[in-house]
């Protein structure tokens, strides 16, 4: 039968330990998390500066649920463009210092409506090659050529974009924070090697926003870099603990996204309650410096303890710590002797990560405490021991 390769698909990835399988979230409270019943530590979340338990911001989104409707019902380009929108966008832009904000429904449509200024032309995007796989995606839907460069290497970014250089369009892309190696990219010198190819400079910023800087405004606002970025792509679904992703970008820019950009046009708005809560997660990353120093003090606990004990934690300089294990089944090994023991922290395997380098991406919050931090590297030990 024509759906036979369903099967073998599933039955080759449990053989080679890919399978994938949804667990259900009973709770999350602080730097807690209970799954299919079991309560543990949570090193899987993204809410960096721990606001998914704010009082200010669930009594924000309170107050917009019972004033207004459920949904937004529609496009933001027909009915659906609630008067959140405006108030959120126009934070944000303050912010990050730029012109102009553009929220999409998520980061990954963010992303997706960043790359619709290739679709229909001669474009090429230029990528590094551990960029967030909605920005592939992007690229693909956009018909836009890919071109990968190697990871964090502006030299070689510069020579691929030489190459380039005859299309109507070259846009170049990194993340500021990768996703699954927490590393840094050189953004200064991606934006100089950037500007000199007269291409466009899209960053993805989703695991800065609310992170880095004095406010939180993210690793481009931080290093001065607006002027030079064409588009900052953030998110609320990580450090701010909502749901949402935004473009912020010139005021030209954001006219053409909302006139092209598919991802915003032919998806209904986000809902009333959803945009208060992200306005008042954004005013209250702003004011968290305690989180982010305690953030900044926790990340560098678990980096020094991980390192300390022989893990390879590759270039991380953030809250994203990975434990690059190699081959998945020993990931899964490790993350199920991690969770026997009261830490939660999936395997990451491939295709999220490249083949080889299966691990645990650790992420450290300003809700956990030090003891959180010491405990899980002294059961890392253990299990890792035990998978080998
Ligand atoms: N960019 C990066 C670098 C990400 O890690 C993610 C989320 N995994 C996204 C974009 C997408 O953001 P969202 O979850 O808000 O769709």
């Amino acid at each position: 039968m024509g759906l036979d390769f369903i099967a073998e698909e599933l039955a080759r990835r449990e053989a080679e330990g890919f399978l994938r399988r949804l667990r259900c979230v009973d709770s999350v409270e602080g730097p807690h998390i209970t799954v299919d019943g079991r309560r543990m530590v949570n090193f899987a979340s993204n809410s960096y500066l721990g606001l998914h338990d704010d009082p200010d911001i669930k009594e924000a989104a309170r107050r917009a649920l019972e004033a207004e409707p459920t949904g937004a019902l529609a496009s933001r380009l027909v009915s659906g463009n609630m008067a959140g929108y405006d108030a959120l966008e126009g934070e944000v832009a303050r912010w990050v210092g730029a012109e102009r904000a553009i929220v999409f429904p998520t980061g990954y449509m963010a992303n997706l409506g960043a790359l619709a200024i290739a679709a229909g032309r001669d474009a090429v995007v230029v990528a590094d090659r551990l960029v967030h796989a909605s920005v592939i995606d992007a690229a693909r839907l956009a018909g836009a050529r890919l071109r990968v460069h190697r990871h964090n290497d502006v030299a070689h970014l510069a020579q691929v974009l030489a190459r380039e250089s005859g299309r109507e369009v070259v846009i170049a892309v990194t993340e500021s924070i990768f996703s699954m190696d927490g590393d840094r990219a050189p953004l200064t010198d991606w934006c100089d090697v950037v500007e000199c190819a007269g291409a466009v400079a899209i960053v993805d910023d989703a695991h800065a926003t609310g992170v880095v800087g004095e406010t939180g405004a993210g690793c481009v606002a931080d290093a001065d870099l607006s002027s030079k970025v064409h588009m900052t792509v953030g998110t609320f679904s990580k450090a701010l603990a909502g749901l949402g992703g935004f473009i912020a970008t010139s005021d030209a820019i954001a006219k053409f996204l909302v006139n092209c950009a598919r991802s915003l046009i032919f998806t209904t708005g986000l809902p009333p309650a959803v945009l208060a809560g992200d306005l008042a997660a954004v005013r209250a990353a702003q004011r968290a410096t305690g989180a982010r120093g305690r953030l900044d003090e926790l990340s560098a606990r678990l980096r020094r303890g991980l390192d300390g004990a022989g893990f390879d934690i590759g270039a991380s300089a953030s809250a994203i710590v990975p434990a690059i294990l190699g081959e998945p089944e020993r990931a899964v090994r490790v993350s199920g002797a991690l969770a026997e023991r009261g830490f939660f922290a999936p395997a990451i395997r491939p295709p999220a990560v490249p083949r080889g380098t299966a691990r645990l991406r650790l992420s450290v919050t300003a809700a956990h405490r030090e003891r959180h931090i010491d405990d899980l590297v002294k059961a890392m030990r253990d299990a890792a021991g035990r998978a080998r």
